[in-house]
């Protein structure tokens, strides 16, 4: 089961437009042999586009798709031997769970077919592998969500592809289901270590299931890094907004001070270019603390508990309201005055 094979892909400045629409403006990403990529942005950042480009059922305007080194653009889908799953890549509903699986290994050109017992004993596998070996006479529509997509990974995962591509594999299926089922991938990929790229818009799908996270925004990559990277020091305001829940200040950085409306407020500009700026802060990295302890000041609006924090709704002075969480034991209470201090903060231009 294990493939040994190596397998890199390497895209170089892929540039793809529909009609003046540019879908991918100059992206480059390089994904070592048996890592697992999540390719994550909002919708109609350009994942989907990249994703067929690299499976070989679209082509770009200009730019290189290198599979181990080679033109993969000069060959079709096929000879690429890519498996794919998609959010919507139904199974063939008149064929069971077993024949689902068997299908890719059926159609292949006689030369390499293998033979009845063979395909038999390699779908078995496969179903062992996904952990549904048990439903293996059912039908598509005896199954729930999750059973499909596994039973769909199973099936892409037939053919022994050298790259799995997983487009919102589990977009379809409800939280707790997605949860289960990321953690769950992330051993199987452990398990066989083929070369794959998994397209989610959900970042903590994201984090929790790759190695490393490529960040893409109106087709072009904004950070490439581990998921400890792009949460711990993401490269520009887009990536601090996207990823983790971000308060979003708009501030005027000017001979090292930093204002907010007219107030210099209490923090360093660090290397920020003076101009219109966004100060962005993690929720629960805004302390609170007495009025006058920190580098704004606001008053609590509204409270309530949020799992294991309870998020409060604070105006700052000023107008602005803000949204931070605090630990639940910390006492606020609405309308009184509170001090507001930055743990962490960081300042992009723009
Ligand atoms: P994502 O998967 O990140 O949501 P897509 O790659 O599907 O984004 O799409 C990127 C952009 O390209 C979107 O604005 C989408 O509308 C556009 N697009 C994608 N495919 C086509 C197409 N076949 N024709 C016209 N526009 C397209
Ligand atoms: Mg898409």
């Amino acid at each position: 089961m294990r493939d040994k094979t190596q397998v890199t892909i390497e895209v170089k400045d892929l540039v793809k437009t529909f009609g003046s629409f540019k879908a991918l403006d100059g992206v480059d990403l390089k994904v070592d042999s048996g890592e697992l990529v999540a390719l994550l942005g909002p919708s109609g950042s350009g994942k989907t586009t990249l994703l067929r480009i690299v499976a070989g059922l679209d082509w770009p305007d200009a730019g290189e798709v290198l599979i181990n080194g080679e033109d993969a653009l000069a060959q079709g889908a096929r000879e690429r031997h890519v498996g794919f799953v998609f959010q919507h890549y139904a199974l063939f509903r008149h064929m069971s769970v077993f024949e689902n699986v068997a299908f890719g290994l059926r159609v292949q050109p006689r030369a390499i077919r293998k033979d009845e017992a063979a395909i038999r004993a390699r779908v078995k596998e496969l179903l062992d592998l996904v952990q549904l070996d048990w439903l293996s006479d059912r039908y598509p529509s005896q199954l729930s969500g999750g059973q499909r997509q596994r039973i769909a990974l199973a099936r892409a995962l037939a053919i022994e592809p050298r790259i799995l591509l997983l487009d919102e594999p589990f977009g379809a299926l409800d939280a707790k289901v997605r949860k289960e089922l990321r953690r769950w991938l992330r051993s199987l990929h452990h398990e066989i270590n083929v070369t794959s790229i998994f397209v989610t818009h959900d970042q903590e799908e994201a984090l929790e299931v790759a190695n490393r996270v490529v960040v893409m925004d109106k087709g072009r990559i904004e950070q490439v890094g581990s998921p400890d990277d792009v949460y711990e020091s993401p490269a520009s305001a887009f990536v601090h907004g996207f990823i983790g829940e971000s308060i979003e200040l708009p501030v005027q950085v000017e001979g090292g001070v930093v204002r907010l409306g007219d107030r210099p407020l209490a923090l360093a500009a660090g290397g920020a270019a003076p101009g219109a700026s966004k100060l962005f802060v993690r929720r629960h990295d805004m302390l609170v603390g007495p009025p006058g302890s920190g580098a704004f000041e606001g008053a609590v609006q509204h409270v309530r508990n949020f799992g294991p924090v309870q998020r409060a709704e604070i105006v700052l002075s000023g107008g602005k309201t803000i949204e931070i969480d605090a630990p639940r034991d910390k006492e606020l209470r609405v309308g009184e005055t509170v001090g507001l201090e930055p743990r962490r903060y960081r300042i992009f231009a723009g």
